[in-house]
């Protein structure tokens, strides 16, 4: 079917409208009416081609949450008018033992990328949530729990599961102290979800300005990076540090704040970290580690988690033609705490 959207043509262009086909569900797929589409800063990095493996024209999102329009003859989860998403990976090779194990983000083959990557079956460009529809096989698809906002939920399928994901790696709960770096999409989402999992938790920020805000998500403490006298009464406090920063930052500034044995995971920067200190690395025995969003199983437990616990992202709605607006406001930090897009703005024809 033909669909409509929004695509960067070029790293150094705007978004713009696109129109572009989406398949015919496959006997395993669902066709979806998109109806919100989370911001996340991974949009503007690929979009802008940050990370050197960006293919144009590219529509971005992966943070999407709409309603089943149609199923394939062999999907037997979901029916037409289910509230569903759908996050960052739409397939895998389904048979390895990650997949098998239901980490299909780990997949040995590579999981299939919501968009910037290629179909598995037919080899053409995958494009993500800032469109009207989609098409997905169904064990890639999420089911949206009753209760849950779906004007808010869209965040939860990629900040969501980011931070979740290691807490539950890192077995986090009560009594656990966690540090969260940076309080934006990814941040806010590691707040809430520790606390609701029984954590005490301390914002980790530039600067004293969203100490209110951090208070209010229910953080605990708060503490300013370049105030090192407080970073030195901080010293070996935490558990484990879930770091959300986009971009290239000295580690050097945090390790200290890790308890023996305790752990940094770096969820937020994609590329090199340089410049950075192994002496409170080796010294403690402390630990930095990596996590990319998590499987589909841990995505549903997400999902269920955030609707016992009334856990919703806080966003501000915005209109399809506002993105680049948009994704300049969050390349300045200037979100609280997460855009979302209402898809209803985009005319059904470009
Ligand atoms: P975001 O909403 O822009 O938030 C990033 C936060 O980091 C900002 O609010 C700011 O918090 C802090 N920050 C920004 N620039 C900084 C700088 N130059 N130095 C230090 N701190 C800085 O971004 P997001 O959507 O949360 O995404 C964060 C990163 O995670 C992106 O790089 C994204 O690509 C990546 N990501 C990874 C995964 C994964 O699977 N691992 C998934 C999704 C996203 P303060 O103002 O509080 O300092
Ligand atoms: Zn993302």
């Amino acid at each position: 079917m033909n669909t409509t959207g929004y695509a960067a043509l070029r790293c150094d262009a705007p978004l713009e409208p696109f129109s572009f086909e989406r398949r015919a569900p496959r006997p395993n797929d669902i066709a979806m009416e998109i109806l919100y589409s989370g911001v996340c800063h991974s949009d503007l990095h690929q979009a802008r081609n940050d990370w050197g493996w960006s293919s144009y024209p590219m529509v971005p999102g992966h943070e999407i949450v709409g309603r089943v329009t149609a199923v394939g003859s062999a999907v037997t989860r979901y029916k037409i008018g289910d509230a569903v998403a759908v996050g960052c990976i739409v397939d895998s090779c389904m048979s390895c033992d990650q997949c098998r194990r239901g980490e299909e983000q780990l997949c040995r083959a590579n999981a299939t990328q919501t968009y910037n990557d290629r179909d598995r079956i037919d080899g053409t460009p995958t494009y993500g949530g800032y469109s009207k529809h989609l098409v997905v096989r169904e064990e890639f698809v999420l089911r949206v729990p009753e209760g849950l906002d779906l004007s808010r939920a869209a965040p939860l399928l990629c900040a969501g599961i980011t931070t979740y994901s290691p807490l539950r790696t890192w077995n986090v709960g009560p009594g656990s102290k966690v540090g969260v770096i940076g309080l934006g999409g990814l941040g806010h989402m590691a707040v809430k979800l520790a606390v609701g999992l029984g954590a005490e938790v301390t914002v980790i920020s530039r600067a004293r300005d969203k100490e209110a805000d951090a208070r209010a998500l229910g953080a605990d403490h708060y503490l300013v990076s370049s105030d090192t006298e407080a970073m030195a009464q901080a010293a070996s406090r935490f558990d484990l540090i879930i770091d959300t920063v986009p971009v290239d930052h000295d580690l050097t500034t945090y390790l200290p704040l890790l308890d023996v044995d305790a752990t940094l995971v770096i969820v937020g920067v994609v590329g090199p970290i340089q410049g950075t200190n192994t002496v409170p690395l080796l010294m403690g025995r402390r630990r930095v580690a990596g996590s990319p969003i998590g499987g589909i199983a841990e995505t549903q437990e997400m999902l269920d988690f955030c609707a016992r616990k009334n856990i919703l992202p806080e966003c501000e709605t915005i209109r399809m033609d506002e993105i680049n607006g948009a994704f300049e406001r969050m390349e300045r930090a200037d979100v609280r705490y997460r855009f979302v897009i209402d898809m209803a703005s985009l005319p059904a024809a470009a």
